[in-house]
This record gives C-alpha cells, structure tokens and sequence, in this order.
C-alpha cells in the first residue's frame, strides 16, 4: 500500500469548501477581506506572503498586502496594526514571521484585535484552544489534525510524539492532540530531550516540527507508524536550477516502506496551512459581520 499522505489532495478539498462557502459569502456582502503585513524583504517571507496572496484571490478572499522596510520602528509597525484593527472592511490580519531584531514579535501579536487574529497567534486564542474552547486555531497545526484525521479512523488512545516545541506549531498542536475530541496520549520532545528515540520508537504518531533534515530516520519509527512532517529545509541541489531542494526533518524514502501514512516535503503540511489560514479568513469574515 502507498503510504504518501497527499497535502496537496487534501488540502484542495479544503479550499474548494472554502471557495463554495466564500461565493455564498459574497453574494450579499463585500468578499472576506484579509489584511497581511510583510516587514522587511526576507526572500521566503516575500515568497510566503506571495503564495498565501495566490491562494486567498483563488478562493475569492481579497488580500492587501502592507509592506514596510526592514527599518520600521516597533511603535510604527504597532501604529499600523491598530489601524488595521479598528479598519472596518478589515476581516483578518496577518503579521508574516520572522520580524527583524529590533521587533518584538509578542508585543505585535498581541497587538492584533484577537477576533481578526486569523494566525491563532494572540494568546488570547492560543489560550482558549487550550481549554478547548477555540476561536482561531493556528493554520499549521489545524491542517495537520485534518491529515491526522484522513490518515486514521480514531485517534483515541494513540500515542502521539510531537518533536519541536514552539508556539506555531508543537505547542498547539499538543493540545488539538489531547483535547477531548482527538483523545491522544500526547509526548513533546524538543532539543533537551534525552533519548529522541526512545520515545519516537513507542509512537503510534510521529509529527516532526523542527527544521533539521533526516533528524527522524527508519530505525527512530515503528512498523505502522504515521508520521507528520513539518519541516522545510533547504540542501544544496546543483541538479535544480535555483541551486537548493526543500526536504523536510524526517527521512521520507527509508521510512515510507514501514509507515502506514506519512507526508512529503514537499506536497504535505505546506498545502494544508495556506488552506486552513484561508479558512480562518472565512470565519474572521462571518463572524466579524455576524454571519
Ligand atoms: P522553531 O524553529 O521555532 O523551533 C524548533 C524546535 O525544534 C524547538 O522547539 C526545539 O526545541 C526543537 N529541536 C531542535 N533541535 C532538536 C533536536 N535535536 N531534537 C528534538 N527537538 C529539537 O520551530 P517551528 O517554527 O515550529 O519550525 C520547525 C520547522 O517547521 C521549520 O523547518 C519550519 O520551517 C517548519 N514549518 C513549516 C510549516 C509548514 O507550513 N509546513 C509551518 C511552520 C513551520
């Protein structure tokens, strides 16, 4: 059986529920509108913020984006965020990571008014998902139960391991895990964690989020395993034009033979999380026009 978990497949799923729910949106009222803020000129970034823009004008979701320069002063860059805040035909917002050094990116997050905060960013959302009580769940994570769930029948009782600890995604997505309605027994490993392999090797769901290539290799994983990977890395490829290929944290060929399901890199969590934040845009529009 082929295990490749198709993002792009599911993830097209998504977008089109999305596309349909956007068109009866808009019928009576302007096109959901998202707000995204670029700082700097950061070529992922650029190439983020462009991808996301394709993706949300495919959809019927209106984007504009705010580009200043790398030298914008934190009080500006807060100045701008209210603006966007209190801009009535603003729906959703969106800050792109990583701000330069002179910025703090916990004073910008929070910043945002957390009912346009389509990242799930704001504490405010981050907490609520933790009590189960979600507004805006962050994009990467979400897409990732949504992979979980057309991976597996019930996740009840599995035992997850998220490597990568941070707020965007291991963080979050330790609590979609074990929530009520996912019902996983849920480990998170990060860089102080003593014997990465011998929690890996138990798991009945490895997700790697950590942003080193072949990190999770075949002897790490279990006979049947699902494994969800994260990261984006790019290694030197002089066979490819632009002179680099994007590989994720996991060591995809060795591992596929004994996986039951598991994502490339890319073509995996990369596609999920431009639909999910494109949902998120959606429901910042209804509920921001009490729809
Ligand atoms: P991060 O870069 O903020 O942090 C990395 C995490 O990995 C930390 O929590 C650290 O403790 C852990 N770590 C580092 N070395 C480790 C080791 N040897 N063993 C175990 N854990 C270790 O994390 P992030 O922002 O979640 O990004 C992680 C990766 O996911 C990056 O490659 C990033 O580009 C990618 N990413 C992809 C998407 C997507 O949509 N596909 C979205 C967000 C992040």
């Amino acid at each position: 059986m082929d295990a490749r978990l198709d993002g792009r497949a599911v993830a097209e799923s998504v977008r089109a529920a999305t596309r349909q729910a956007v068109e009866s949106f808009a019928q009576d009222a302007a096109p959901p509108a998202l707000a995204v803020v670029l700082v700097g000129d950061h070529p992922a970034s650029a190439s983020y913020v462009r991808g996301k823009k394709k993706a949300a004008a495919e959809v019927g979701i209106e984007s504009t984006v705010h580009r200043r320069a790398d030298s914008i002063s934190q009080d500006d860059l807060l100045a701008l965020v209210d603006t966007l805040n209190t801009d009535d035909a603003v729906d959703g917002i969106l800050v792109q990571l990583p701000l330069p050094d002179h910025i703090d990116p916990h004073a910008v997050i929070e910043a945002i008014d957390p009912a346009k905060d389509v990242d799930g960013f704001h504490p405010q959302n981050l907490g609520r998902l933790l009590i189960g009580m979600p507004q805006f769940t962050p994009a990467t994570p979400s897409g990732i139960m949504v992979l979980l769930e057309h991976a597996l029948d019930d996740l009840s009782g599995q035992r997850a391991v998220v490597v990568g600890r941070s707020n965007i995604v291991g963080k979050p997505l330790a609590a979609l895990l074990m929530q009520r309605n996912a019902n996983a027994t849920v480990t998170v490993c990060h860089s102080r964690t003593r014997d990465l392999a011998a929690h890996t090797r138990e798991a009945d769901i490895v997700v790697a989020a950590v942003g080193r290539p072949k990190l999770i290799t075949a002897d790490m994983v279990r006979e049947g395993v699902t494994v969800i990977d994260v990261g984006i890395n790019r290694v030197d490829d002089e066979t490819r034009e632009r002179g680099y290929r994007l590989v994720g944290d996991v060591d995809y060929d060795a591992i596929a033979p004994k996986a039951h399901a598991i994502t490339p890199v890319p073509g995996g969590v990369g596609p999920m999380t431009i639909a999910m934040l494109l949902r998120n845009t959606l429901q910042a529009a209804q509920q921001h026009r009490g729809q």
